[in-house]
């Protein structure tokens, strides 16, 4: 038991951390830290007792580092920070045991913090139901969409909602790739019991970007049965993927009609109205309030992902420290006045030749060339259509490059993609994911 005057002295000293953390890491800084109690400092050790164990993870997991810093710099002494959590507040969450712990749940990640807009109500709403009923609403879930648009948000926010609602409930969270090598290690130690143990006994299995499975054959062979054992026993999966089942590469047929078998949503990228509303969210999250007019500008200079409206927060931030913790337009210009719009971004055409020639499998003489065949002609026309939007060159100067064709070759592959674009979804996921990997110079630089 912690005498009186260590409680006393926890309390300042804890309270001069907080503050340290939001002059110098202020990105760090979540509204909920101010829940979380200082219980002891004695022999070196800060004790704080957060209250879920959620937070506690999390605390401990990502934030020590920084907290043992301030805890250092505002003591003089080697002090550092031990997270706990009060009786009772555990949550059913399955460990995987240390090797495999790569998940760690943010408290961030919840239901309340996640925008709903037209770009992803139908994911949020079927995450809300499965969450309500797992195994019974929808099985299973299969949420697709590109980078930063909130999957891995949804997935934890699901799990969160279900612990709460059933305390009890043996939930399985992990990445691809902690299955893919955690499977790997069971079969070259010859142990493949306790691997399916763990992954055939939980009442909801929660995968997070699964389409590295794709090229994987024994571990799609493997991952197959464990989940048709779980569906069978009416257990809840969750996947998340940057394609929808048919797009994802070498996945086996059976597993790719199991995943649609269920329901399969896809997030798209935030329209303004909604970014703005994410902006607003995050920034109250960090216990920080942007003027109206300050919102706008980051949901207009940034549209590409969410991820990257984050980024800009943090930048005012950082930027507002040196102003004197002011939040203006004048602090957002200057913060973010090295992010040009999408829009007026140049890709160098070498590198969209580079990305559509790996992407199809084919030659960048062969696209030069005046062959027809449609095995060429397709990468050609994405070529063009992607040289028109992403630098300046003219239509005479892209007809030149691909083989001295005119200019109404060149406006006929940009018809035709667009039109592919709309109307066939495939073609549609491909293009995407051609573009999610082309760098503008400007993040190239930065
Ligand atoms: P993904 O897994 O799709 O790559 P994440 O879930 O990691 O994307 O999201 C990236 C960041 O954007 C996270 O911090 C997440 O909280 C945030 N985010 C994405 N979509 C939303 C949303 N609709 N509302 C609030 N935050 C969002
Ligand atoms: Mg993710």
């Amino acid at each position: 038991m912690a005498s009186l005057n260590a409680a006393a002295h926890a309390q300042a000293v804890w309270k001069e951390v907080l503050e340290y953390i939001s002059r110098l890491h202020g990105s760090w800084v979540r509204q909920w830290f101010t829940e979380l109690t200082p219980v002891d400092l004695s022999g070196g050790i800060l004790v704080v007792r957060a209250a879920t164990t959620i937070q506690q993870q999390y605390l401990t997991g990502k934030c020590r580092d920084i907290f043992n810093e301030a805890a250092q710099a505002v003591t003089g002494n080697l002090v550092s920070v031990n997270f706990v959590t009060g009786a009772g507040a555990g949550g059913g969450l399955t460990r995987l045991g240390d090797a495999y712990d790569d998940v760690i749940l943010s408290p961030d990640y919840v239901f309340d913090n996640f925008v709903q807009g037209p770009c992803n109500r139908l994911a949020m709403v079927a995450c809300a139901a499965v969450a309500e009923k797992p195994g019974r609403a929808y099985n299973p879930l299969f949420i697709h969409g590109g980078c930063g648009l909130g999957k891995t948000h949804l997935l934890q926010a699901t799990c969160q909602d279900i612990l709460q609602r059933q305390p009890g409930a043996r939930i399985l969270y992990l990445s691809c790739d902690t299955f893919i090598n955690h499977f790997m290690d069971c079969v070259q130690a010859g142990d493949m019991a306790e691997f399916r143990f763990r992954y055939r006994h939980v009442d909801v299995l929660v995968i997070d970007d699964i389409h590295f499975l794709s090229r994987r054959d024994r571990t799609q062979e493997e991952f197959f049965h464990t989940f048709n054992t779980l569906f069978q026993a009416n257990k809840q999966i969750i996947l998340s993927s940057d394609a929808s089942p048919n797009e994802i590469p070498d996945m086996e047929d059976r597993l790719v009609s199991r995943f649609n078998s269920g329901l399969v949503a896809r997030v798209d990228k935030p329209c303004y109205e909604t970014r703005i509303a994410i902006v607003s969210k995050k920034a109250r999250l960090r216990g920080i309030t942007l003027p109206d007019d300050v919102v706008a500008y980051i949901a207009k200079r940034v549209e590409s992902n969410t991820r990257e409206l984050e980024g800009a927060i943090t930048k005012i931030q950082g930027y507002a420290m040196l102003n004197g913790g002011k939040y203006d337009l004048d602090v957002a210009r200057s913060a973010l006045g090295d992010i040009v719009p999408m829009s007026e971004r140049q890709i160098p055409i070498q590198q969209i030749i580079e990305v559509v020639v790996k992407f199809y499998n084919v030659r960048l003489a062969d696209l030069q060339s005046k062959k027809r065949h449609k095995s060429i002609a397709l990468p050609r026309q994405v070529c063009m259509y992607l040289a028109r939007q992403k630098t300046r060159y003219s239509l005479e100067e892209i007809g030149g490059y691909f083989g001295g064709r005119d200019h109404t070759t060149v406006m006929h592959a940009i018809r035709t993609v667009t039109e592919q674009r709309t109307h066939n979804e495939q073609f549609a996921g491909q293009l995407d994911r051609i573009e999610a990997t082309l760098t503008p110079l400007q993040a190239q630089s930065a």
